[in-house]
């Protein structure tokens, strides 16, 4: 199986870091793909430049060959649509079943997202839980394809909607954007490496 974890990663951190590697575990996955996305349709744009956020993850997971880069939705104008990028995948990857994972409140808004319902025709939705989500609502289409056996995902190529749950960081892109807006200083919530970067390219400073 194919994991796809996809972000603005603006900047990539150990929430996403731990989270990846616990999953590609979990689910024994034969290759677990970090996406930064272009022009997120569904939310504020980034800060950092495609380029930067790029180079970030690569930082990030330099010492670790367990986890890869897919920069496919960079590679082409206008805004980049997981439904287009799965599709893809799904031609790139034809034998394998693929697995997207996302955060709880990535999951809460899934309904939201370009043609929503067509993600289940290239992939498993996995849906991590993150600390102070709580997901207590399930619509029919979801009830329908919610499975409780991790065994049932490599059984199928894709359909299925999975819940696993993940080491509890709470950190996130947002707050650390913040703390270098504050001057403060984020060490320990991401890599030494991605740190030294967005200060030699004084990312994140103004508001
Ligand atoms: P921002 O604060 O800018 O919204 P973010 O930290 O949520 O950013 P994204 O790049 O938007 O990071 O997230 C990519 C994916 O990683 C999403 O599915 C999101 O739910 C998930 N994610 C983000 N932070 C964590 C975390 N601490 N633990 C587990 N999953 C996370």
């Amino acid at each position: 199986m194919i994991g796809i974890f996809g972000g603005t990663f603006d900047p990539i951190h150990y929430g996403h870091l731990r989270s990846a590697l616990e999953v590609k575990d979990v689910f024994a996955l034969s290759k677990l793909l970090l996406i930064p996305s272009a022009q997120p349709p569904h939310r504020e744009q980034p800060v950092a430049t495609a380029t930067e956020r790029l180079q970030m993850l690569e930082l990030a997971i330099s010492h670790h060959p367990e986890l890869s880069i897919d920069a496919r939705e960079l590679n082409h104008d206008g805004p980049s649509y997981m439904v287009d990028t799965l599709a893809s995948l799904s031609k790139d990857y034809p034998h394998e079943p693929l697995l997207l994972f996302i955060g709880g409140d990535a999951f809460k808004q899934l309904m939201s997202w370009h043609q929503w319902q067509r993600l289940f025709d290239f992939a498993h939705i996995v849906v991590m839980t993150r600390p102070g989500v709580v997901i207590n609502t399930m619509n029919e289409f979801f009830k329908q394809r919610h499975c409780q056996q991790l065994t049932e995902l490599a059984s199928t190529r894709a359909g299925k909607l999975y819940f696993q749950h993940v080491t509890a960081l709470d950190i996130s892109a947002t707050a650390i954007r913040h703390m270098i807006t504050q001057q403060q200083n984020p060490g320990f919530l991401l890599p030494d490496t991605v740190l030294a970067y967005i200060r030699q390219h004084q990312l994140y400073q103004r508001h």
